[in-house]
Formats: structure tokens, C-alpha cells, sequence
């Protein structure tokens, strides 16, 4: 089937497009298998989403956006431009008709399917992330119990049940009074109860993401700075077309282009995907802070970042690559300033934003598109915690042109009748 040797043995060589945590780890993974991994990127490694988030590798919380909670609020924010969930108001055809099928799919139903069918990538996130560091990613993983800060501790019982009904085991307690400030020595008068969420982990994405971009390269890869335009599969293998009018071919690609993988998969994907643009800076703060810590009422993380604290926040629905808007950094200070004393907002550096690769129904896209086209993206808020185990479960597929069990429900071409994983493609469509 691949390398035009007419056998049905796996791949050899994969252009896995896309140098971000998702990008990466399926390169990881596929030389794992063997395979001989060229790397293309138009901004190198770590210039997407997986530069400058909150870091959090915890699956106890990875809950899927689509929920009648973020729903209301969305509503709510039309009319409120300092609310953390942005959709500004513009004649976008796309983006109405992805907020219409995210809408239908965030009745409790629709949820609990994305949690059950996203369940598999977090009882796989922490080991993934094991096997790298223990296999030459030099990154720190750190383990971290987390907390989550409540004005009204009443909200924070509501919280445990949240978590009770995410698929795993989760350790929890409420913490108030004087254990609540020694666990959150930033927390002011404000907060009243604390949940801390024990058996999580956090990383410095933009180094770890760099330091699995170095292994890989170790391992033989080749690394592009190159934008693909157009991708084309047929049962011989792939072709990808670069900016400039070249092309490289190899026996299958996989397309991990983040928010921007509308731009190469088309009319393919039947699923809608948006950027949910995030922020993030960095700031000095008085007293460390032992973990990451959550502001729910905000939808603010704050994660231990070199000598201060990496704030991340906001949801943004923009266009990928527009320019960050220095308002909606002022409203997550905002709304983060009377919850934490001790944090001097006003020597703020860093300051970023990432689009976040949302799907409308809550789940990633990860399988095959066509004949050696295959794709992996759309983790939403959990893309950092989930792209190691996504990149497992894609290199499995792509070498053994078998769809692991657990992947079918991120299937691809979920929604898309008549079209057949096999089927010769020329994307964009
Ligand atoms: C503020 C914020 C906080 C977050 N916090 C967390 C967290 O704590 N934990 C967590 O799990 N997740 C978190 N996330 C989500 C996480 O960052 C993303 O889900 C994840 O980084 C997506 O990774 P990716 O590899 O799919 O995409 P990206 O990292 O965006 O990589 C895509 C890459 O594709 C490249 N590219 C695009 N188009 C082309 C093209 N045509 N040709 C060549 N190259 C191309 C881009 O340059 C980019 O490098 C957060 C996100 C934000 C914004």
C-alpha cells in the first residue's frame, strides 16, 4: 500500500506537518515504529498554541467546552466585551455555523459522550509523558496537586460534583481558613474554599514542547520551515505542496496544524474547528506559589512560571492569526485582581496569544482523512495534556493502517457520509 511497494506494510517516510505538542509527539512516536520523519512548520517549533499556555497536564480537569454552563455564558458575552468568553459580534457565516452545531452539542448528553470518548486520552496522558522524559525529552515534568479558588464555598461543593462526574478517579478535598492560605499563599480575603486536586502535573509548554522538537531532530528527522499549501494522498503515497511551488513526497502525511487546519482539510471535515483564542503573561509575585492554581469564576490558570506566575485566560472566537488585543489582558487582570494579593500585575512581561484548535462537538480529530492523508488536532483547551497520547494513537494507526478501538469516536470523518478513509484526495478541498 505505501512507498509504491505494493505491499500492505506500513509506511517508511511521514511529513507530519505542524511542530507543536500534537505535530511532535506523533513524530515521537512514529520513529518509535521506525519510521523516517521529515517535519515541516512555516514558524518552527512551538509557534502555535503550544508556546505560551498554562501548562497543565491534568486530566482530572479536562473537562470538554461544550456544556449548557459555557453556553449561557456565551450568550451572556455577546453583550459583555470584558467577559472571558469573547465572541465578537461580525458577519462570520462560519463562525455562526460553528456556534449553532456547538450549541446542539452541548446539551448534557453530547457532553457526557466527549467525556467518555475523551476518558482514553486521559488515562494515557501522564504515562505519555513518562515515556518521553524517560527516553531522552529534557524537559521537567513536575507533579502538583491543583487548586481551584472559590468566592462561596458552596460553589466549591458543586465543583466536587463536576468532578465527580468526569470518567476516573480523581482525589479532592475542600480546604478553608488557615489550611486554605497555606495552600494558596496568594489567595486573598476574597476566596472562601479551595478544592485541591491531587495527582496532576505541569510543564513549561514552550520549553517542553522545544525539547521534544530536539529529540526528534536527535532521532534523525528533518525540520522544514515551510508553509503547505495543498496536501494530496493516493494509495502510492503523499504529496505536500509548499509556498514558493515546491513539494515533497513520502509514503503518508499527517496533517497538525492546530487552528489553522481548516486551511488544508476543507470541505473534508464535516466537523467545525475555531480558533478559541487564549492569552497568557507572565508576572512577578510576593510569596511563591507551591502549584498551579484555577480561578473558575474568571476561567483564569495561573501556573508557577521561572521566578513569578504564568496567567492564561480568556476565549477568544477571532481568527487565528489576528493580533493580540491588549483589552482582553486588561480584563483577565481584571477580573484576577481582587481573588490573589501579592501579584504585581503592573511588571507583566510576556504577553501572548494562541489560538486554541476548538471543535464544535467536544472531541479531536484524530484518524485518516483519505488514502495516506491522515490528521491530528482540535484538543481544544487539553491539546498540551492530550498530545502526547494522541500522538500514540495516530503513529499506531498510520504503521498499522488499523484505527485503534478507542480513536473511533475522533474519527475525522465523523458526520461526513459516503466519504471512505481510503479514498484518493486533493486538499484544500
Ligand atoms: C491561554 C491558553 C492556555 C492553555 N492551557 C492549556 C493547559 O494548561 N493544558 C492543556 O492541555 N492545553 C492548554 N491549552 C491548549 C493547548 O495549548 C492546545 O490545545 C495545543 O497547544 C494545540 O497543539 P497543536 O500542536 O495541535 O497546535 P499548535 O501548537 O498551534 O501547532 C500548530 C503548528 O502548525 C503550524 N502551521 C499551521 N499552519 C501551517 C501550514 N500551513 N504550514 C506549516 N505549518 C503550519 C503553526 O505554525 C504551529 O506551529 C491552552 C491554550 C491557550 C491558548
Amino acid at each position: 500500500m505505501f512507498g509504491g511497494s505494493g505491499m500492505d506494510s506500513g509506511p517508511r517516510s511521514v511529513i507530519v506537518v505542524g511542530a507543536g505538542i500534537v505535530g511532535l509527539s506523533t513524530a515521537w512516536f512514529l520513529q518509535e515504529r521506525g519510521v523516517e520523519v521529515t517535519v515541516i512548520d512555516r514558524g518552527g517549533v512551538a509557534a502555535g498554541a503550544s508556546w505560551g499556555n498554562a501548562g497543565w497536564v491534568s486530566p482530572a480537569l479536562t473537562a470538554p467546552l461544550n456544556s449548557p454552563y459555557v453556553l449561557r455564558e456565551g450568550l451572556h458575552a455577546m453583550a459583555d466585551p470584558a467577559a472571558p468568553l469573547h465572541i465578537p459580534l461580525r458577519a462570520d457565516l462560519t463562525l455562526a455555523r460553528f456556534l449553532l452545531r456547538f450549541a446542539a452539542h452541548s446539551r448534557p448528553s453530547a457532553w457526557r459522550h466527549a467525556v467518555a470518548a475523551n476518558a482514553a486520552l486521559n488515562a494515557e496522558a501522564i504515562e505519555t509523558f513518562d515515556v518521553l522524559v524517560a527516553n531522552g525529552v529534557e524537559a521537567p515534568v513536575t507533579d502538583t496537586a491543583l487548586a481551584v479558588a472559590f468566592r462561596d464555598v458552596r460553589r466549591a461543593d458543586d465543583f466536587l460534583r463536576e468532578l465527580d462526574a468526569m470518567d476516573g478517579p480523581v482525589v479532592s478535598e475542600v480546604l478553608t481558613g488557615a489550611a486554605l492560605h497555606d495552600r494558596v499563599p496568594l489567595a486573598s480575603e476574597q476566596v472562601a474554599a479551595v478544592v485541591n486536586v491531587a495527582d496532576q502535573r505541569f510543564v513549561d509548554p514552550g520549553r517542553f514542547t522545544h525539547a521534544l522538537g530536539d529529540a526528534v531532530l536527535a532521532r534523525g528527522a528533518a525540520l522544514h520551515a515551510d508553509e503547505v499549501c495543498g496536501v494530496s494522498g493516493t494509495t502510492n503515497g503523499a504529496r505536500v505542496m509548499l509556498r514558493g511551488g515546491r513539494s515533497l513526497r513520502a509514503d503518508a502525511v499527517v496533517l497538525a496544524t492546530g487552528a489553522w487546519l481548516p486551511a488544508l482539510t476543507g470541505r473534508r471535515v464535516r466537523v467545525g474547528l475555531q480558533a478559541g483564542r487564549g492569552y497568557s503573561f507572565t508576572v512577578p509575585v510576593d510569596r511563591a506559589l507551591p502549584g498551579p492554581i484555577y480561578l473558575p469564576e474568571a476561567r483564569v490558570a495561573c501556573t508557577p512560571y521561572r521566578d513569578g506566575l504564568r496567567v492564561a485566560g480568556t476565549m477568544e472566537f477571532r481568527r487565528p492569526s489576528e493580533p493580540l488585543m491588549p483589552r482582553r489582558i486588561d480584563a483577565i487582570i481584571a477580573s484576577a485582581t481582587p481573588l490573589l494579593d501579592g501579584v504585581r500585575w503592573d511588571e507583566r512581561t510576556d504577553l501572548w496569544v494562541g489560538p486554541r484548535p476548538v471543535t464544535d462537538d467536544g472531541k479531536p480529530l484524530i484518524g485518516q482523512l483519505g488514502a495516506a492523508v491522515f490528521v491530528a488536532g482540535g484538543h481544544g483547551m487539553w491539546g498540551l495534556a492530550h498530545g502526547p497520547a494522541s500522538g500514540r494513537l495516530l503513529a499506531e494507526h498510520v504503521v498499522t493502517g488499523k484505527q485503534p478501538e478507542i480513536a473511533r469516536p475522533f474519527d475525522p470523518l465523523r458526520g461526513r457520509r459516503g466519504a471512505r478513509p481510503g479514498d484518493t484526495l486533493t486538499l484544500p478541498l
